[in-house]
């Protein structure tokens, strides 16, 4: 239960004053709902409104606060025509202009022949000077409330400065004084404020340096917000304590013969990766791994490899995929690999109905079968397996964390694996996966050749196609993607049809359509005939997206890849390239391109490395917009910037544990004041595992 203490911070904006249910709705798209996301909305900016010059030595677009005596009215004539009144301060005359404002408003504030402070921008038009809804009239005793540094903040159309500025002004009021939750020696070693006193100046900036996401202010700030998280983290992993899990140690039956058995060295990464995770399965403690590589990086044998040892001690391993595609694919691989050891993998998938789902369920749960691929039918309730040792999740953004626990669950002390083709900043893998241990494949199995990358204005997408019909003679083959347009699929769909029937006037029954709107079986065949080299072109909207392998096509074309992200375009890149041909991508763009979108195409060309393509996507995005914050999971910050904050998270990750190494209940006064702080940011669920843990 959330402490009353907080019980104000939580009251809804609305209740402020000066907030209708219109103004709170701007609000909560802005912010948030409750006063606690008010004081969280930082000033991105200051005015400073202590500079007051002379009217006639204003300069146009300065802000200024002068002193003026009011001389005359004109009132509009016509309703839309503006309403104005003329100043002087003895130097040059202001024209004071209102648009939409009731006459009586601006008589009232503004009375003829009488002194007014104003303060706002000033601006000049055909020489004459004036300044448009002044941010602040008031008399001349009032000056002290005008002339001083005032904060700016991030704004959304038809919502009012004013009104924010109000609404954040009561929320601050309203914030109690909360018991401090830092280490005490930790906070005077930064000369960090008080919660509520940080808070207080973070909405009173002194000067623009205030701002700084370096100033003690921030840092403070940000530090409870990444403490708060680590913490969360700590908490649902129990300070870090892995279940015991069982032993699963090298036999030498299996793991030494497949390695010896393929038709490759494993790359030095590979090999680091699994030492790291033979390891884990060692350990008397469970594994719980994230396998970060590249497409192309070589996952697939690590997983099999990992499976093995689990099967090597008389246990069963296995992998869940996403999609039937990738389940089928791995299939594939897997079956090959394993017919040097004489074994077969049985694939599970929502496919399978009847006689033949039952005869697999059965080999399932006699133990007859060891490795088993599937999709989500591997969770479901009606799988029972003999002894599941071993799980890998391969995709693992694309399945929620119930999913991935549901599978585990499914044996006794399993240990995980989880894998994903999206490199993750180091950064941001301390927010999301900081109870995870990690091991990153960076290193691409040799003989690739790099991938040319160009970008060509779509209006020359004939030339394009043109050269398509040469690489078609020449054996290749060719994906050409179509753009997410919006949320809605039918309108990717219609773009992704109308360009297959384009391309189909040209190249007939050589070109495929593929997309997610199509029954799986019909997909599948498509996949089938692309891999199969019966089908040319492959026209897609962004289904191929994830994992899958046919080394014959070379050339990727990416349309409208202003509109992609870039670790999507990245990832459908990562496509091609996969065998020892040279490969090409094509990104079609349209003019006019924003700045990041140009950005982006622009690091597309200059590098292949994931690694460093997903560090660039976090300073393009900002970290919660990185991989798509709903789908990856990926916590957001208000204050926090992972960019510029490493190193107080880094510092969080290590308090969290500390923390809940002494005080694991969160029982001392400390503690006491940490669990407000997890309510503060409404970590409500986790804060329950302190009771039950
Ligand atoms: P990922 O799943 O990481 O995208 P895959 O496991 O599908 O990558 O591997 C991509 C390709 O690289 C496959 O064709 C695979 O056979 C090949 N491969 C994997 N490891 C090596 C290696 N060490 N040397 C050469 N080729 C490899
Ligand atoms: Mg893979």
């Amino acid at each position: 239960m959330r402490p009353e203490i907080l019980f104000p911070l939580f009251r809804d904006i609305e209740s402020l004053k000066g907030v209708g249910s219109r103004y709170a709705e701007h609000l909560r798209r802005l912010v948030g709902g409750r006063c606690k996301d008010l004081i969280y909305h930082a000033p991105a900016q200051v005015v400073d409104r202590r500079h007051s010059p002379k009217l006639k030595d204003i300069q146009n677009g300065e802000i200024a606060t002068v002193t003026v005596e009011i001389l005359k009215h004109k009132s509009a004539k016509l309703r839309h025509l503006p309403y104005k009144v003329i100043a002087t301060d003895g130097t040059a005359d202001v024209t004071i202009v209102f648009f939409h404002s009731k006459g009586d408003y601006v008589e009232k504030s503004l009375p003829i022949g009488q002194k007014r402070v104003i303060s706002g921008k000033f601006e000049i038009y055909d020489n004459v000077l004036q300044i448009t809804h002044p941010d602040y009239i008031v008399s001349e005793d009032q000056l002290h409330s005008v002339a001083k540094i005032d904060p700016v903040y991030p704004q959304t159309a038809g919502l009012p400065a004013k009104v924010l500025r109000r609404a954040i002004e009561q929320s601050i009021a309203l914030a109690p004084a909360l018991p401090e939750w830092l280490d005490i020696e930790l906070k005077n070693r930064n000369k960090w404020l008080s919660w509520k006193d940080a808070l207080q100046d973070l909405h009173n900036p002194k000067s623009a340096g205030d701002l700084q996401p370096t100033h003690p202010i921030r840092m403070r700030l940000a530090y409870d917000e990444l403490l708060a998280n680590q913490l969360a983290i700590a908490l649902v992993h129990k300070g870090n304590k892995r279940p015991k899990g069982r032993e699963l140690k090298s036999t030498g039956m299996l793991v030494e013969k497949m390695t010896t058995a393929l038709p490759y060295q494993l790359t030095n990464s590979q090999q680091m990766a699994l030492h790291e995770i033979f390891a884990d399965m060692a350990n008397s403690t469970r594994m719980l791994r994230l396998l970060q590589g590249d497409v192309g990086s070589g996952k697939t044998v690590v997983a099999l490899l990992s499976m093995l040892r689990a099967v090597e001690n008389g246990m069963q391993a296995a992998l869940m995929v996403p999609t039937e595609i990738l389940a089928q694919q791995h299939l594939e691989t897997i079956t090959n690999l394993l017919s040097a050891l004489n074994m077969t993998p049985l694939l599970l998938s929502g496919r399978d109905k009847g006689k033949i789902k039952e005869e697999k369920l059965m080999k399932i749960k006699s133990g007859e079968v060891k490795i088993i691929i599937g999709t989500h039918a591997l969770f479901q309730e009606g799988v029972v397996f003999h002894d599941l040792g071993l799980a890998i999740i391969d995709e693992q953004h694309r399945f929620g964390v119930h999913q991935r626990l549901m599978l585990s669950r499914k044996g006794n002390a399993v240990d995980v694996l989880v894998m994903t083709a999206t490199p993750i900043p180091r950064t941001l893998c301390l927010t999301a996966y900081g109870h995870m241990d990690v091991s990153q494949l960076r290193e691409k199995p040799p003989g690739r050749k790099p991938i040319k990358t160009v970008a060509v204005d779509l209006d020359r997408s004939g030339e394009v196609i043109e050269g398509l019909q040469r690489s078609i003679t020449n054996g290749q083959q060719i994906y050409w993607v179509c753009p997410l347009v919006d949320e809605s699929e039918k309108i990717d769909l219609a773009a992704a049809e109308e360009r297959y029937a384009m391309l189909k006037t040209i190249f007939g029954d050589a070109v495929g359509l593929v997309h997610g709107k199509m029954k799986s079986a019909d997909k599948d065949q498509v996949m089938q005939d692309f891999a199969d080299n019966k089908i040319k072109i492959l026209v897609a909207t962004t289904v191929i997206e994830v994992g899958v392998n046919v080394p014959n096509a070379t050339i990727m074309v990416i349309e409208h890849a202003e509109r992609f992200g870039l670790s999507q375009l990245h990832q459908l890149r990562g496509r091609v390239g996969r065998a020892d041909q040279s490969s090409s991508c094509v990104l079609l763009y349209k003019d006019p391109m924003g700045q990041t979108a140009k950005a982006r195409i622009n690091i597309m060309r200059e590098t292949e490395d994931g690694f460093r393509i997903a560090e660039e996507d976090l300073k393009l995005r900002g970290a919660g917009e990185v991989l798509g914050t709903r789908q990856s999971g990926l916590p957001e910050f208000k204050i926090a910037d992972l960019e510029i904050h490493q190193d107080l998270l880094k510092m969080a990750n290590d308090d969290a544990k500390l923390i809940l190494n002494k005080d694991p209940q969160l029982e001392s006064a400390r503690g006491k004041a940490l669990q407000i702080l997890l309510y503060l940011f409404e970590k409500d669920q986790t804060a329950q595992y302190i009771r039950s843990g």
